[in-house]
């Protein structure tokens, strides 16, 4: 097996058009894993942790968020959890703290597991993924079309993760996962909401249960246009019930070691119901806070 270790991000895309069958590395917390257990064997591993600019983060000029595919969860919580919140609860939940030194959201969106924490966050927050090759320059992916299919991702074989786009939160964001213990657990299943006051929009992302990650699109419709968004009421029952429902019925699971798809269905509806409230009395105190 070839071991091919640049030292900059030009060199790491001409290396990965060179060598498109390369398996990129970075904290190796996944591939490192299937290598040893012989579930794949790389012709070579592109070592992308001497690349410095995948490390590092920034504001753009347009004030989006441009986080390098190689920031540990440990940093993603560390420098980003005040204005990524719900990555930052995800991220929180990944492993253990010795994963979160190594992972990173841009190894998590390499592997497309359906179950991967990142995804149901970025697909609520709109977020974009970065991708490059050396041939074609920069591609803007956004989440929602990434994910092809069950650990099947839209990058090209000679492209790479640059880095993930997005906002700043512009209202509150919540982030949930069913597991069968409280840590060092793969997703039963997993929801994200993320309130957009200034647009009066909902967005959500479903995680681990359906072949990838996906928005319940229907849901995020109904309940942008029932919340009283210049109002300081409650949330009304019937409508955190139906918004339930509807992330129930974007959901398409299976039965597996983990649960059956009735119980995912279940703890979906569950999930979306308790993230709402808790964005919605978050979006209720800043309201009083401003009046
Ligand atoms: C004990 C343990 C617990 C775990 N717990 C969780 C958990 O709770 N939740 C969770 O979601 N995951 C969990 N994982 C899985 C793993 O930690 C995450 O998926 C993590 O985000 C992978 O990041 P990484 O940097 O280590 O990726 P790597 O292992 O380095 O790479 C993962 C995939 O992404 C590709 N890749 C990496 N960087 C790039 C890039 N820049 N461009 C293109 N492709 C790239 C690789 O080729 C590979 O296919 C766990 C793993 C272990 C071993």
């Amino acid at each position: 097996m070839d071991f091919l270790r640049p030292l900059t991000w030009a060199d790491a895309l001409a290396a990965k058009a060179a060598h498109p069958g390369a398996t990129p590395i970075q904290g190796g917390t996944d591939v490192m894993v299937e290598i040893n257990f012989d579930a794949r064997r790389p012709e070579a591993l592109l070592d992308l942790t001497s690349v410095p600019e995948l490390t590092e983060h920034e504001t753009l000029e347009d004030g989006t968020l441009r986080v390098g595919a190689g920031v540990p969860y440990a940093r993603l919580i560390a420098d980003l959890g005040d204005r990524l919140p719900g990555l930052a609860q995800a991220a929180r939940t990944v492993g253990s703290p010795q994963i979160r030194n190594r992972g990173t959201a841009g190894g998590n969106l390499g592997a497309a597991s359906p179950a991967g924490d990142c995804h149901p966050p970025l697909l609520a927050s709109d977020a974009v993924v970065e991708a490059e090759s050396s041939a074609r320059g920069t591609r803007l992916i956004p989440a929602a079309e990434f994910y092809l299919g069950v650990k099947r991702n839209a990058l090209e074989p000679d492209e790479l993760i640059r880095a993930i786009r997005t906002a700043p939160a512009s209202g509150p964001q919540y982030f949930s996962k069913i597991g069968t213990r409280n840590a060092m657990v793969i997703a039963v299943c997993s929801f994200a909401i993320a309130l957009h006051p200034g647009e009066r929009r909902v967005g959500t992302g479903v995680g681990s249960a359906a072949p990838t990650p996906r928005r319940a699109t229907a849901a995020e419709e109904y309940l942008s246009g029932e919340l009283d968004w210049d109002g300081r009421g409650p949330l009304p029952d019937p409508v955190a019930r139906r918004f339930g429902e509807l992330v129930r019925e974007a959901a398409a699971p299976i039965d597996d070691v983990r649960g059956t798809a009735d119980y995912r269905r279940h703890a979906l509806a569950v999930l979306a119901r308790r993230t709402l409230a808790w964005a919605w009395n978050d979006h209720r105190a800043t309201r009083e806070e401003a009046s």
